[in-house]
């Protein structure tokens, strides 16, 4: 997201509910969260002296559910990126099928600068001063900064507060702390079950090639997915620099070659090296950017050779290289459907709390499949009707779940 996250998210919302005929009242109401609160955190530092964090959260939209969604701790967190991933995740829950609201915060701190101690003191303390929190209002999950353990401290520190078990009430925790199957794998898992019902869509039978920018979490789940569906990877970059070779890169090698060289795939024995952003423009069938937001700009979309980009990461096209890639016939799957299978398995993870049965883990993995391959073709559908691309479709579908809910509600008025 370039600018202003917030502002950017409210141009896509405008945006969407001008080619849906999507009701002004909901459009009124959704153009600013619901709650917000902004938040200080005390903590005693190891050295004696007392350091008061800022912390955020924000409930933007629970028509759809209680709401939910991870919590942030980087050094530059702030209200606005607290509203514009608020607002995203109740986009991105209401065209996953999930029954849940928009919410996301954080903490303005350094994970990196603090010592254990001060890290769980800084993570209980956001639970301890978090104004609403519990299963049917508020299920904090991880994002940057955040991860299976401080999920486990906040379940912990909760439960202190409540006096009794409560394994709904936070996400993204570790199985062996009442968390989910899955949930590691959960988005690679969910990018690859939709480029498989879109590549049979457009009719591309076969093995195809593709590239991919991030070797992380969703990059490598994704990719050795593809490859055991028969794909080729012929290029692939990380924050350190790229490799590619048109005969094919086994992904499984990859992987264990970056295990063992500080997670990087640099230097992968038999492959030519190339830069982090040509990875991008490497001739390819399909392109999955998978790292970080803003990549394939005004700048480099006219050098794009892949005919479809599957939005692993959030935001990874920018508005204006979205308009040369249309122009170029390019189709695009938004980040909002390809990537919202993580949201998905943390629906679960909730569901599986408040009802004490832990699911195997293909029972979870099935249940995802099924999920997002309905969510697949309910914007498919959508942009065949309407006439319109992936993004817009997602956007207009979601929005219209939203109005529903509103209008049955009694929040607005049809
Ligand atoms: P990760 O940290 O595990 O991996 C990120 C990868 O991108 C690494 O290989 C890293 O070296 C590379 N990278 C980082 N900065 C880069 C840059 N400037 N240029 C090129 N490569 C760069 O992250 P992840 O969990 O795989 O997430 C990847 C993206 O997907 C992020 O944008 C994230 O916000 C988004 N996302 C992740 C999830 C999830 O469940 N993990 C869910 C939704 C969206």
């Amino acid at each position: 997201m370039g600018g202003n996250p917030f502002e950017t998210s409210l141009k896509t919302l405008h945006e969407a509910a001008e080619i849906g005929h999507i009701n002004p009242e909901v459009v009124r109401l959704l153009e600013q969260p619901k709650r917000q609160f902004e938040f200080t955190i005390p903590v005693r530092m190891d050295d004696g002296h007392l350091e008061v964090f800022q912390a955020f959260r924000v409930h933007y939209c629970d028509a759809l559910g209680q709401v939910k969604n991870g919590v942030r701790v980087v050094p530059n967190m702030d209200m606005d990126t607290a509203k514009a991933l608020g607002f995203w995740m109740t986009i991105k829950h209401a065209v996953g099928g999930i029954p849940a609201g928009g919410g996301k915060g954080g903490i303005k701190a350094d994970p990196s600068k603090l010592s254990r101690r001060e890290y769980e003191a800084l993570i209980r303390g956001f639970i301890r001063n978090l104004p609403m929190k519990g299963a049917w209002v508020d299920v904090p999950g991880a994002d940057i900064g955040t991860h299976g353990r401080t999920q486990a401290w906040m379940l912990d520190e909760l439960e202190s507060i409540q006096g009794f078990h409560s394994p709904a009430a936070i996400n993204d925790k570790p199985v062996e702390a009442n968390g989910t199957e899955l949930s590691r794998e959960a988005t690679g898992h969910g990018a690859f079950y939709v480029t498989r019902e879109v590549l049979k869509d457009l009719g591309w039978e076969g093995s195809k090639t593709f590239a991919l920018q991030g070797f992380g979490n969703v990059g490598r789940v994704a990719s050795e997915l593809l490859q055991q569906a028969g794909h080729k990877l012929v290029a692939v970059s990380d924050i350190f620099g790229g490799i590619a070779n048109p005969d094919g890169i086994d992904v499984f090698e990859l992987g264990k070659y970056a295990d063992s060289h500080g997670g990087s795939v640099k230097g992968f024995p038999g492959c030519k090296e190339i830069t982090t952003p040509e990875v991008l423009e490497t001739e390819c069938d399909f392109l999955l950017p998978a790292a970080v937001q803003s990549v394939i700009h005004e700048g480099n979309a006219d050098r794009i050779k892949a005919k479809l980009i599957m939005e692993c990461a959030n935001g990874p096209v920018t508005p204006e290289g979205e308009k040369i890639l249309y122009a170029k016939g390019v189709t695009i799957i938004p980040d909002v459907l390809t990537n919202c299978g993580s949201a998905i398995v943390c629906s679960f993870e909730r569901t599986q709390g408040l009802t004490d049965q832990y699911w195997d883990r293909e029972t979870v993995r099935a249940k995802l499949e099924e999920r997002i391959v309905k969510s697949y073709h309910e914007v498919a559908m959508v942009a065949k009707e309407l006439n319109i691309n992936y993004r817009d479709a997602a956007w207009v579908g979601a929005l219209k779940k939203i109005e529903k809910a509103m209008v049955l509600r009694g929040w607005v008025w049809e």
